[in-house]
């Protein structure tokens, strides 16, 4: 009964797909389980091929003007191709992919998570906001313009990834070196990552929070070795004693703040918004020294947008309780903050941990990408995207503190964005990832509105 069910769910949601309205479309789109699982042998490819022909029913004017090419199989990149080659692309990113519900929190969900349920005025379902919101109303906003009668002077990419919760490694970076092989080189990019956002540090006004760069991610292994031996006659220089003495001053010892990469720009554009105190110490911060820097190291969210932080995730060490063990790990996470790199904060971690008996290996290692520019011709398209379709929210600058396919798209754009215009409430940031994801209805023609505007303002302009 279920299989049938599923089966032909897949066939009717792609016959109607045609015939009803944006929101009807995203929801069959989120009925398709394309999840990636940590464990690769987990994938499976059937729902993103269904997903893929879905889409070609949905969007039918996009798939006839609009060159399509499967990227390792699973990952899309569309090429509307402008009049004026001299001008160089812009390339539109989102994903496919979704993060799996957590086994047995599937009751706590309102709705189904993969039923693509509307109800309360809200579109519930993985992958509602991260991110197949953006996929679509991409789409939508495509479909439009060509129904619309528009053409593009700028080339149009649309890049659409299948592993994005994975790292991006085979889609992102496929569509990457297939640009690079053609000698693209992009104005610029846009990619999921910030939102607008309300509740900032007491702002009535949301906030449209742009992206400007992301952070890098470094994984340490620290080891401390020792004799072992019976523990009745314990020697004093025990590997877990050593380890523990590292790992205590480490996480006692933030790495110094780096306000300069994108918080300052951060600040300048919020600044004039904020009310009495908060405002002052804002407007006043090059005055008072660190006192902003200590306020905001006290709130981990802004902490995390001033520094590369650390955080300690696993300790291992010793086999039984009478034996003195002969090694102990320890495994630290950063995220690396622009103006920081993976080579500083192995030095950094060096001097801090001040024992040179202790081993540090690199796990993994990434460097923050480049950061945008926060003004400029890009900058301002995509400015005035947000201001013609939320009008009233604050524009700012801001840090990525999560891993987008962008790290990929960087490498061949000259600047690369993070934001999608859905709006999120104080307590929707834990939906991402977590239960009960969901999309405000009202909200969606806003978003395909701004990419409409987007392609409208930026693939025109001349550079
Ligand atoms: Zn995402």
């Amino acid at each position: 009964m279920r299989l049938l069910s599923v089966l032909s769910l897949s066939i009717l949601v792609a016959i109607s797909a045609a015939a009803e309205g944006p929101i009807e479309r995203l929801s069959g789109a989120l009925r398709f389980e394309t999840i990636s699982h940590q464990n690769p042998t987990d994938f499976d490819p059937e729902p993103f091929s269904e997903l893929h022909r879905y889409l070609e029913a949905a969007f039918p004017k996009t798939h006839a003007t609009l060159e399509r090419e499967r990227v390792a199989d699973y990952s899309l990149l569309f090429t509307w191709r402008g009049s004026d080659p001299s001008l160089a692309p812009i390339l539109l990113t989102s994903h496919f992919d979704v993060v799996p519900v957590i086994p047995g929190t599937e009751e706590r969900w309102s709705q189904p998570p993969f039923g693509g349920v509307v109800a309360d005025g809200y579109l519930w379902g993985r992958g509602a906001l991260d991110d197949k919101v953006g996929v679509l109303a991409t789409l939508e906003a495509v479909e439009a313009l060509l129904t619309s009668g528009f053409a593009p002077e700028r080339t149009v990419y649309l890049a659409f990834g299948h592993d994005e919760e994975l790292g991006g490694d085979v889609g992102a970076a496929g569509i990457t070196e297939l640009l690079e092989s053609r000698g693209v080189r992009l104005w610029f990019s846009l990619d999921e990552g910030m939102a607008i956002v309300s509740g900032i540090a007491g702002l009535e006004k949301p906030v449209a929070m742009i992206g400007v760069a992301e952070k890098g991610f470094l994984t340490l292994r620290l080891t401390a070795t020792a004799d072992g031996g019976h523990s009745s006659v314990p020697t004093p220089d025990g590997a877990i004693p050593r380890l523990a003495r590292a790992v205590a001053r480490l996480d006692e010892t933030p790495l110094p703040t780096r306000m300069g990469s994108v918080a300052n720009a951060m600040f300048d554009a919020l600044g004039p918004h904020l009310p009495g105190i908060q405002g002052f110490v804002i407007s006043q911060r090059w005055a008072l020294g660190g006192v902003l820097e200590s306020i905001l190291s006290e709130t981990p969210s802004m902490n995390a947008m001033i520094r590369t932080t650390t955080a300690i995730t696993i300790v291992e060490g010793g086999v039984k309780a009478n034996v003195l063990p002969t090694s102990a790990t320890a495994t630290v996470n950063f995220r690396v903050v622009p103006g920081d790199t993976v080579a500083g904060v192995v030095e950094a971690v060096r001097e801090i941990i001040d024992d040179p008996e202790i081993e540090i290996e690199i796990e993994e290692g990434r460097e923050a990408s480049k950061v945008a520019s926060d003004s400029g011709e890009a900058w301002e398209a995509i400015r005035a995207a947000v201001e013609s379709t939320a009008p009233g929210v604050i524009v700012a600058p801001a840090l990525v503190l999560g891993g987008t396919d962008s790290k990929h798209y960087g490498r061949i754009a000259d600047d690369s964005y993070r934001f999608t215009p859905f709006r999120l409430g104080e307590d929707d940031l834990g939906r991402v990832h977590g239960t009960d994801e969901r999309l405000a209805v009202e909200d969606y023609p806003n978003i395909i509105g701004f990419y409409e505007s987007l392609i409208q303002g930026a693939s025109g302009t001349t550079r």
